[in-house]
């Protein structure tokens, strides 16, 4: 295939992206991005295999981008309903990855996904020794009514109530890196990976009522004095996602960042949890029984409809996307990583099939079977033939770690850079304090592992020439400073 041609049906994928975007409403500029980034992973592929763009697009692409209003809409449930034909069509069975819902307070919130699944119950709700046991028991999983609290008894910088619905979850979470003081841990396990005992401390302290907030980001870290506990007020920048304690520990100094006024009618507004407390478990806060006569919410629990209120799902069936009006800068990103995934394994199973292999088909299917064993499958035939059930919480993490390897905007090769760079911000945007995307697994290995799924063989092999270059030269090899500088600046590095 000549290079222009192949140019060309890139430019034509990337076409194809950038309509079916903007038809579901996304900006101009923000398609584009996505539209780049798309076709790069396309043209990789196609160049790997050994295949036109064209048809790796036609067999693994994206088929459908739907939004909501347009092409779907929740019915009374909360169950995708599909409007256009097209939709229709394509969603006959409507399998899809998706983030859960859940009652948190009296407000429905969309729970994090990699949180694992959704324990909720007359028996655990606002009873945190319960709520303990039970994420302890499980390992796994998120507690959305773990304690009574209010955060509205504070203001924001601007003078604003800070948003609360009554209720702090617990999220059962990660340790962290034993080896790096459990860094980029959160959760009950890292507090009782680091902080031992801590976190039975919390109840007693969300009740004392001399507490003090300090902001930072999407994070406020109450203090008594003595401990601290931090929490996520806006997960992924948005008031709707819950409010979730990340971190408990001893400390005796001051927070950092701005210490938040107290709100003037606190108390006014102190109560409302949707679901009644019977305190017998020593756990509750004693502001239950100011709430009993709130009618506002519903009995039922919705998170058991799994469907209901997503920002972003990917049907793998249908390889079909589809953008709900409440979707953000990364919920594209995050879906693009369950299609990619998709894509990678199916044409690797495919090319696998052939009597010999390029080294680029070669280097095509290890990378990706390189994933999947990272991901805990034994091979691409065992990740392909579980169910889509099954597969969760690998596809999950998947996606997560696709989204951290963008937001830390380091591109693997110079022609990457400037996209990588715009990917990078959003995130910051949207992630705000959080230096790891939650859910994501990123290591120096795991890195260079996206990094083979991001370029060709041909320009994995360039890297490596580069970099072994590099490798070989140091400053002791230039008689002169600027030679070194210019030496360096020609392997683009520093
Ligand atoms: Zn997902």
């Amino acid at each position: 295939m000549k290079p222009q041609e192949f140019r060309d049906e890139v430019s034509a994928v990337g076409k194809d992206v950038t309509e079916a975007l903007k038809a579901a409403n996304v900006p101009d500029a923000q398609a584009k991005s996505y539209s780049a980034l798309v076709q790069t992973l396309v043209g990789n592929m196609a160049s790997d295999a050994g295949m036109s763009p064209r048809e790796i697009w036609e067999q693994y692409g994206i088929r459908n981008i739907f939004s909501e209003g347009k092409d779907v809409t929740r019915d009374a449930s909360g169950q995708v309903q599909a409007v256009s034909s097209e939709a229709k069509s394509a969603l006959v069975s409507p399998e899809s990855l998706h983030e859960p819902w859940a009652k948190q307070g009296n407000a429905t919130v969309n729970v994090p996904d990699m949180f694992g699944p959704i324990f909720s119950g007359e028996d655990l709700d606002f009873k945190p020794l319960a709520v303990l046991a039970k994420l302890r028991k499980e390992k796994t999983g998120v507690v959305p009514n773990a304690f009574q609290f209010r955060l509205d008894q504070w203001l924001d910088p601007n003078g604003k109530p800070l948003p609360s619905n009554g209720a702090v979850g617990l999220v059962y979470g990660r340790p962290g890196d034993p080896k790096r003081e459990f860094s980029g841990g959160y959760g009950l396990a890292h507090i009782d990976a680091k902080h031992p005992g801590n976190a039975e401390k919390i109840v007693s302290f969300l009740q004392n009522p001399a507490l003090r907030a300090f902001s930072r980001g999407d994070k406020i870290t109450l203090w008594n004095g003595k401990d601290k506990v931090g929490l996520s007020v806006f997960w992924d920048g948005n008031p709707d996602r819950g409010q979730w304690v990340i971190t408990s520990f001893k400390d005796e100094e001051a927070p950092t960042g701005k210490e938040l006024k107290r709100a003037p009618s606190a108390v006014d507004k102190i109560p409302s949890p949707s679901r009644t407390v019977d305190g017998d478990s020593g756990s509750s806060s004693p502001r239950e029984a100011l709430n009993s006569n709130d009618k506002s919410t519903p009995e039922s629990v919705k998170e058991q409809n799994p469907n209901e209120l997503s920002k972003g799902e990917y049907f793998p069936t249908a390889r079909s996307v589809l953008l709900w009006a409440n979707a953000d800068r990364s919920t594209f990103l995050h879906e693009t990583g369950h299609w990619f995934l998709g894509a990678r394994v199916g044409l690797a199973l495919q090319l696998k099939n052939l009597e010999t292999l390029t080294d680029s088909q070669k280097h095509l299917v290890s990378a990706v079977e390189d994933a999947v064993k990272w991901l805990g499958y034994d091979s691409l035939e065992a990740f392909a033939g579980a169910s889509i059930e099954e597969r969760r919480p690998a596809e999950e993490r998947f996606a997560r770690t696709f989204e951290q390897y963008l937001k830390d905007g380091r591109a693997p090769i110079a022609g990457l850079q400037s996209l990588f760079r715009r990917f990078a911000n959003w995130f910051k945007a949207i992630y705000g304090f959080m230096t790891a995307v939650p859910g994501s697994q990123m290591s120096d290995d795991v890195r260079q592992m996206f990094d083979r799924l991001f370029v060709t063989e041909e320009q994995q092999t360039e890297a490596r020439l580069r970099y072994d270059l590099y490798q070989a030269l140091n400053r002791e090899d230039f008689s002169e400073e600027e030679a070194y500088q210019a030496y360096l600046a020609l392997m683009g590095n520093n």
